[in-house]
């Protein structure tokens, strides 16, 4: 049997809950570890940073970006007076680059490991009761960690439907939606949500006809539906088939190609692709990670159940980021695991939820924090509404990027922001001046009141603010 090995801390997953929660206790003094099973696309390697360094937000930025050159190149640059001649994708050097991009930065966390005395385990790792965790290590072997508290940053994998099972040649997740070696001629996407729509993009880019079915009536039911309604609109313009409303029931895979049958809400419809992506949402990835009589619960949908502090109700047990309830995000899981190591140190660790910011990387992009219009009329909050284009702000005219808006609902008496909606340049950047106005208990007046930078983006959002009192300077 392995000797017991004892922390203060382990922390069970290695992605930006995991990773950034060990570095956090460390540096308040703590000895941790950190478990992860991640290997490392071709070496099998140790690869820090969880779904979202290896497959996930990183990557996916990667080829978001690589297909934007591409698309600016062959649509975009001709007003510019910019042509160019035989102009091609690579898509293998392409994917290398994403690839070289992620191996850079699982490098980056292995030296932030090492610079903060973090001890990395890579395998398995299962807690077992009294906050014992044992990892079945992929060198071989098992490792016996004792812990005063433990972290579960587990993460999540996709959903996959019984109907339509991954095999990584013709239908695939948001795993193989990163491999592919050359552009499908026809890709079908099952799901319109973050990753469908993103994925999509990169590929209806450079050159791939897109198909997505949604089951849902509306599209991104989750944004506001103004920002909705105009992120629609330009996305039917790019080329991408958004079929909304459509249950897929049948999928085959018949010489070389995949067979949908799907219902519209009338009749059944097929439709033949190259490759699928099946994009329908994420669930935890709780399997084999708690062995009998830890105590630690999970709630119906197989959520790690924890307190508005992350704590499992086990003693020294806590849960954080994607494997617990609240948004699918980065920058959320990592808050948690911050929050998280400093309440193990007793320092008062704090993630205010209602101004987490949500991104999708698309073309325009759209970002939001706070309520939508629909949220405060669901809750009776009485409200006003301030929005601007940017077709009518001098610098988005200037970059040939005019598509979108900024909303800014303020309460009705009080004028303190309550949600910010943007869709259009660069709103991954901007959204962040509706998390500071709203982190600080901003109202529009405050937002209005403040010098904005001309010629820039970001005096889109100064309009909006001013239109919520209807004094936009800029708007007729
Ligand atoms: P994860 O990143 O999933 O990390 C969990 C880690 O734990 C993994 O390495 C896993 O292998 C390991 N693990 C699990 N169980 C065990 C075990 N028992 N023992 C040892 N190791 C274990 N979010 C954003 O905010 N912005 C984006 O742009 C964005 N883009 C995305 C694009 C795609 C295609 C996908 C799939 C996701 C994207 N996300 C994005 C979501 C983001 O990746 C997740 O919210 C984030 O990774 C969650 O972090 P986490 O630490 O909770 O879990």
């Amino acid at each position: 049997m392995s000797e017991q090995q004892n922390f203060d801390v382990v922390v069970i997953g290695g992605g930006p809950g995991g990773y950034v929660a060990a570095i956090r206790a460390a540096q308040l003094g703590m000895k941790v570890a950190c478990v992860d099973a991640f290997k490392a696309k071709g070496d099998g390697k140790l690869a820090l940073g969880g779904t979202c360094l290896n497959v996930g937000c990183i990557p996916s930025k990667a080829m978001l970006d690589s297909s934007r050159q591409f698309h600016n190149l062959t649509h975009m640059f001709a007003d510019h007076g910019i042509t160019a001649d035989n102009v091609a994708i690579d898509v293998k050097k392409m994917v290398a680059r994403k690839d070289k991009i992620v191996k850079q930065f699982n490098g980056g966390v292995a030296q932030l490991f090492k610079a903060n005395k973090v001890t990395a385990f890579h395998g398995f790792g299962t807690l077992h009761p009294e906050r014992v965790v044992k990892v079945k290590l992929h060198d071989g072997g098992e490792a016996v960690l004792k812990a005063t508290n433990v972290i579960l940053a587990a993460g999540s994998v996709s959903i996959e439907l019984p109907f339509a099972k991954y095999d990584g040649k013709y239908i695939v997740d948001n795993i193989g939606v990163l491999d592919f070696e050359e552009t499908p001629k026809r890709l079908g996407v099952i799901g319109a949500g973050v990753i469908g729509l993103e994925m999509g993009s990169v590929w209806r880019r450079l050159g791939a006809e897109v198909t997505i079915l949604e089951a849902l009536p509306d599209f991104l039911a989750a944004a506001d539906a103004d920002i909705a309604k105009v992120a629609a609109r330009e996305f039917k313009k790019q080329g991408l088939d958004i079929r909304l409303g459509c249950k897929v029931g049948k999928v085959e895979v018949k010489k070389n190609e995949v067979h949908l049958t799907y219902n519209d809400g009338k009749e059944d419809q097929t439709l033949v692709v190259d490759k699928l992506l099946v994009s329908v949402g994420r669930r935890a990835a709780t399997e084999g990670l708690l062995a009998e009589g830890t105590g630690v619960r999970l709630d119906g949908r197989g959520m790690i159940e924890v307190d508005e502090h992350c704590h499992t109700g086990v003693e020294g047990v806590w849960a954080i980021g994607d494997c617990v309830r609240g948004p699918m995000l980065a920058h959320k899981a990592s808050e948690e695991g911050i929050a998280v190591a400093e309440m193990i140190a007793g320092l008062p660790g704090h993630v205010d939820f209602n101004t987490v910011p949500w991104v999708i990387y698309t073309e325009p992009e759209i970002a939001w924090v706070g309520r939508t219009e629909k949220q405060c009329k669901d809750e009776g909050i009485p409200y006003k509404v301030g929005t601007f284009p940017f077709a009518a702000i001098g610098r988005a005219v200037a970059m040939n990027e005019t598509a979108g808006m900024v909303k800014v609902i303020a309460h009705a008496e009080t004028d303190r922001i309550l949600g910010m909606h943007l869709c259009g340049p660069n709103v991954s950047e901007l959204v962040h001046e509706g998390v500071v106005a709203m982190e600080f208990k901003g109202s529009a007046e405050d937002l209005a009141r403040i010098c904005h930078a001309h010629p820039t983006l970001s005096e889109a959002v100064h309009e909006a603010a001013l239109a919520v009192d209807k004094r936009a300077i800029h708007k007729a």
